[in-house]
């Protein structure tokens, strides 16, 4: 199946639903309908129908640059803007949405749109991830082995870290044939490092540089043994002798089931990507991946690893902003971007630049 006939398939399945129920999704004419008259009855030239008092109810249209856009009916008139998308424009939202939570599930890609747009429906995004060819592909794949498992939690911040290693050497890539996972257990913000070897010297200099940019845990504990990580302790005390840090105890089999399909995760993802990317490089997927992991929604924290750990969500430049993505495609320099926005309420412009 091209990409194209996914695309097809999808939106002939969206304006199917739409004969049955036209409550949230909007073709694209009705769309600029819509904008018309909420221009014309907000304008005050005819006397307002009960039509028009219902599209004020829900919409409010914004004029960015020079494209007017409808959003949904702000309780505060400068909240960050929602918009309305099309049935036509639904597709590409949600590949931008799936394609940047590492070809995430139904709730991870929701917390994604919603940010952003007011009516995307789960039964589309359900079947989007339906017609994703990658996605598909990993369904077939066996699972990772593991039990269904509580996350481990600890109570003191940043006190705990986990490192294991993923067998890459069936796929070396250049010299690499390992990837470091390290992840902080409170935030579950993690770290993907390209390795050499399994070797405690090596694990040890890509952990010293991770602890000095965001503090080191007390507890490190791997699925490596505890000799492993004592080896990895000794190479870190040797390089900053004030750290001190104890080994972890072995852990239950049933918390050794949560890590590996996390890692099973990881791996799909980078699969996921290598194939989306058409490349062997997964030292540079490994990057990505790394991002996509941190930024989405994470069940059991209730939020992004990524806001667990900075406290606020992960920005991808103007892509992150309140502005519409056809006129953000267009933004060259900081002139274009001061254009596009000169419209734009104050409020809605200090959104762009938090
Ligand atoms: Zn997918």
């Amino acid at each position: 199946m091209s990409v194209t006939s996914a695309e097809e398939m999808f939106t002939r399945e969206l304006f199917k639903r739409y004969e049955v129920n036209k409550k949230y999704l909007i073709p694209k004419t009705q769309y600029y309908d819509i904008i018309d008259s909420i221009k014309s009855a907000a304008a005050g030239a005819n006397k307002r129908s009960r039509n028009d008092y219902y599209l004020m109810s829900r919409y409010d249209v914004l004029l960015c640059g020079d494209v007017w856009k409808l959003i949904k009916k702000r309780n505060i008139p400068d909240e960050t803007p929602l918009y309305f998308v099309t049935i036509e424009d639904t597709f590409d939202v949600i590949k931008r949405a799936h394609v940047s939570t590492g070809h995430g599930g139904r709730d991870r890609m929701l917390k994604e749109v919603q940010k952003k747009y007011a009516n995307v429906t789960t039964a589309a995004l359900e079947l989007f991830k339906s017609l994703c060819e990658e996605c598909q592909k990993k369904r077939k794949r066996p699972m990772t082995k593991g039990v269904v498992v509580r996350p481990i939690l600890s109570k003191d911040l940043t006190s705990r870290g986990q490192v294991d290693l993923i067998d890459m050497q069936a796929m070396a890539h250049r010299n690499f044939k390992w990837i470091m996972v390290y992840q902080d257990h409170f935030t579950k913000f993690c770290v993907l490092r390209p390795l050499t070897t399994k070797r405690a010297t090596e694990v040890a200099m890509h952990l010293l540089d991770i602890f000095l940019l965001f503090g080191a845990p007390a507890i490190l504990q791997s699925d490596n043994g505890s000799e492993f990580t004592s080896h990895v302790i000794t190479e870190l005390k040797a390089v900053w002798p004030d750290l001190t840090i104890v080994h972890g105890k072995p852990r239950h089999p049933q918390s050794q089931g949560s890590v590996e399909r996390a890692n099973g995760d990881l791996k799909d993802m980078l699969i996921a990507w290598l194939a989306d990317n058409n490349t062997q490089d997964w030292t540079a997927g490994i990057k990505f991946v790394q991002f996509q992991k941190n930024s989405a929604y994470h069940s059991g924290i209730k939020c992004s690893p990524y806001s667990a750990m900075f406290g606020c969500e992960a920005r991808v430049g103007l892509t992150s902003s309140s502005l519409p993505q056809e006129v953000i495609s267009r933004l060259e320099s900081e002139t274009d971007l001061l254009a596009a926005t000169e419209n734009v309420s104050p409020e809605t412009l200090l959104n762009l630049r938090s």
